[in-house]
């Protein structure tokens, strides 16, 4: 059987334990081609107006996969952390996709809810391997190889590299144009991986000369430390993967300058943005600036945007110890 996987959303995340269990189930894995113009305006006319862009994009790759599998997959993420919770947007996306898109699309759903336990949450597996008509014990042993493919793919992001790298085979060493700093990314993954949306900020970057650090890159241990500043436990998983990667960042130096990618409509963004630049204000005053993206965003009023902010940093580096380009000491008399 050839199943379908959108390359929306935390695919690049999970690709790995995705196709892994499929392909050792023996279906065919049939990927959706990356964002492009077509799937953007697919998706902005088949969903409703008040979603956010990386759902809307969803629905544009929905559609390219109806005529190419006979299943698609979509993952209802729930909870993938015990006593965390994800977007609601991930827990309503079948329903959404199923009466918004025309001609009644064939979705295979994965239920994955770990709020209980990381346990619970691959039972959903267990439960779409039987659906696919496979026996228990084939299905979990699908599954170890699976969480194994997956383990060795995390385990790299930690070292160091991106999904742009490992499943795009994009050169996005540091230093590409020379060696000039580090700017961290701050962004849910639909948006830092996703060359179309980010408008290829990645690259461009790296060819300024710029090294790129990524959340993905920073371990669970550090998020957690430096969210526990907070007074109340932070519930939002991806909330606090931002956040406490981009802390982590800010409190060890990692990065000369900040760009949070946000998605317009994005509820947990603006909590995490928000507490983000205080934290940076109030300890750190690095560079930082946000930049929130659309469907009606424009590659020329990004770029001016990503340049200003390269200028920014250079300036700072070459005259912020006699004046400072970012206001600190402004107001000492
Ligand atoms: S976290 Fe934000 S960007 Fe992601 S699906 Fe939810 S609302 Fe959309």
């Amino acid at each position: 059987m050839k199943i379908g996987i959108p390359r929306a959303l935390l695919w690049s995340i999970y690709l790995p334990l995705w196709k892994a269990f499929f392909n050792e189930l023996g279906h065919e894995v049939v990927l959706s081609p990356p964002t492009n113009k077509k799937i953007l305006n697919d998706g902005v006319t088949a969903c409703v107006d008040d979603a956010c862009l990386p759902v809307k994009i969803m629905h544009g790759h929905v559609i390219d996969l109806m005529d190419r599998a006979d299943l698609i997959f979509i993952p209802r993420l729930i909870s993938i952390c015990p006593r965390e919770y994800i977007c609601p947007k991930f827990i309503g996306l079948p329903e959404m996709i199923r009466n918004s898109v025309a001609g009644g699309p064939k979705l295979l759903v994965l239920d994955f809810n770990a709020h209980k336990s990381i346990r619970h949450g691959y039972d959903g597996f267990i439960a779409i391997g039987r659906q696919l008509g496979a026996r228990e014990s084939a299905v979990r042993r699908a599954l170890a190889r699976a969480m194994k493919a997956q383990d060795e793919y995390t385990a790299r992001l930690l070292g160091g590299s991106n999904p742009l790298m490992l499943l795009e085979g994009m050169a996005l060493h540091a230093g590409i144009g020379g060696n000039k700093g580090t700017i961290g990314l701050i962004g849910h993954p639909y948006l830092l991986y996703d060359r179309f949306v980010s408008m290829d900020a990645c690259r461009k970057l790296a060819q300024m000369g710029y090294r790129l650090i990524f959340p993905e890159n920073i371990l669970p241990e550090q998020i957690e430390r430096t969210c526990s500043i907070y007074p109340k436990k932070l519930f939002w998983s991806y909330g606090k993967h931002l956040l406490g990667s981009g802390l982590a960042m800010l409190e060890k130096g990692m990065a000369d300058g900040i760009i949070v990618l946000s998605s317009f409509g994005c509820g947990i963004d603006s909590f995490m943005v928000e507490l983000l630049q205080r934290q940076n204000q109030r300890d750190f005053r690095i560079p930082l600036t946000v930049i929130t993206l659309d469907e009606h965003s424009g590659n020329a009023g990004f770029d001016t945007r990503l340049e200003a902010f390269v200028d920014m940093l250079e300036w700072r580096d070459h005259n912020g110890h006699y004046f400072s380009p970012h206001g600190e000491g402004l107001y000492i008399c």
